[in-house]
């Protein structure tokens, strides 16, 4: 078994849009953020959009809306990461090590650790305690053959993943499905020296190149370092749930070979990247068909256990910081104690879960436009106009708004006063 003692590469970079940045402000973290991104600061061009074939310029998106170029502020944004259309780009396990910073000297982080079970324990009639939930992991010893141990909570607030254990602890109740979505995709991280010997300077602008049922995303992370390549391949020729990955791993062995074959209509730019990225493995895609619910008593999802989609907007990162303010802010509330967080994570959930399910169901269409799969097919003019303002409602968001709206659903109900 191999044993973590620390964040993994964790497969490439990570974009993040307005609305991440400003849930990380409001977490606090805006500051440690800035020291570890690639941030824009001025310039509002967040990725530049090509016909991969042709190598044709179809458009550039900007992160400001059309809302905010206008008004130039969101009034109710906080304002300090937010204006002037900013994103950023960022290696996963940076942002992983540099968050856990902020956390107080009485939290631990346990690697290797396996969640196995977490279950809701009733106090026995006439007990005067409320119920609580027990989570048991599986640790190594030192001999390596697992060993289980219990801790004892007021809640558990599950952030497993797509393939969480703990949302399958919560079923019957909780529904859910992951499926295979019908693409996979080769990732590589290149240095950003041999990209530029390879395309030129304009391997530093983040970049969606299109075709039919493929797709390169190039993202620039590791302060300019690194550039993150992401190459998509698409079968959408079955419903998406018949569509299946036939073998029991996500990540299968691939070749360089295979990979360039599927991407042999593709410009000269494209395939030279392409050449650069030296394990050329396929990660099969998958999705979680949204669960009925997210809350059971005293245990709760968050980010990809409860909302896992497809990558294509971007945001999925973004969508756990919203649900982690969110939370945060919920059960920082003076009323939230051991017998009311039940009420407080239902809270959490009745607030997100519609624009977590939106998201999902969004960014699927997203993938079909990059892929001349979307209404517009490969009308390049028609897509350059949809992505003007097509993220804007995830970008663009008032996550104090759904603090407030929580909390008066809170009071309501008579949980705060
Ligand atoms: C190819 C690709 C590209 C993407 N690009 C972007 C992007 O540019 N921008 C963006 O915002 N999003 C992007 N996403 C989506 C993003 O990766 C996810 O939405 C995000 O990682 C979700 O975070 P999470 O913490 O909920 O889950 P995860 O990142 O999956 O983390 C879950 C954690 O739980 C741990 N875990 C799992 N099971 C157990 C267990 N039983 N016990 C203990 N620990 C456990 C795992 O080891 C892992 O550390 C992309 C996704 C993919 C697949």
């Amino acid at each position: 078994m191999l044993l973590l003692r620390s964040f993994a590469e964790l497969g490439a970079g990570i974009s993040l849009g307005p609305n991440s940045l400003e849930a990380l402000e409001l977490l606090g973290l805006g500051d440690t953020f800035k020291e570890i991104a690639n941030m824009s600061e001025e310039n509002p061009l967040w990725f530049r959009v090509l016909d991969g074939r042709t190598g044709t310029h179809v458009t550039d998106v900007s992160a400001v809306s059309r809302s905010s170029r206008q008004t130039r502020i969101n009034p109710y944004l906080s304002n300090k990461l937010h204006i002037k259309g900013r994103h950023a780009f960022v290696h996963r396990a940076r942002l992983l090590e540099r968050i856990t910073e902020h956390l107080p000297p009485n939290v631990h982080i346990y690697f290797s650790c396996n969640v196995v079970k977490v279950e809701t324990i009733h106090a026995p009639v006439g007990y005067q305690r409320t119920s609580f939930v027990h989570v048991t992991f599986q640790r190594p010893s030192a001999d390596g053959t697992p060993r289980s141990q219990v801790f004892e909570a007021s809640a558990a607030i599950a952030c497993d993943g797509i393939r969480s254990n703990v949302r399958e602890c919560l079923k019957p109740y909780c529904g859910g499905r992951v499926r295979y979505t019908g693409t996979y995709l080769y990732r590589g991280l290149l240095d950003m020296h041999d990209a530029i010997k390879a395309i030129g300077e304009r391997a530093r602008i983040s970049t969606q190149r299109m075709g039919l049922d493929r797709q390169i995303s190039a993202l620039p992370i590791d302060g300019g370092k690194t550039l993150s390549v992401s190459a998509y391949v698409s079968d959408r020729s079955l419903d998406p749930d018949q569509r299946i990955w036939d073998a029991p791993r996500w990540v299968i062995p691939g070749s360089t070979q295979q990979m360039l074959a599927a991407f042999n209509d593709f410009g000269e730019d494209a395939k030279s990247l392409l050449k650069l990225v030296k394990k050329a493995d396929q990660w099969a895609l998958h999705e979680l068909v949204p669960p009925k619910i997210w809350t059971a008593e005293r245990v709760t999802l968050l980010g990809d256990a409860a909302h896992a989609g497809q990558p294509f907007n971007g945001a999925g990162v973004g969508q756990a910081f919203e649900d982690a303010y969110v939370l945060t802010e919920l059960m920082a509330h003076p009323a939230c104690n051991a017998s009311t967080i039940p009420r407080f994570l239902q809270a959490y959930e009745d607030v997100r879960r519609e624009r977590a399910r939106l998201q999902q169901a969004h960014s699927r269409v997203s993938g079909e436009i990059y892929q001349y799969r979307g209404p517009m097919g490969d009308d390049t003019v028609a897509i350059a106009a949809e992505f003007q303002d097509r993220f804007d409602w995830i970008w663009h968001v008032d996550l104090r708004a759904d603090v407030a709206e929580a909390l008066q659903k809170l009071k309501s109900a008579g949980v705060v006063a």
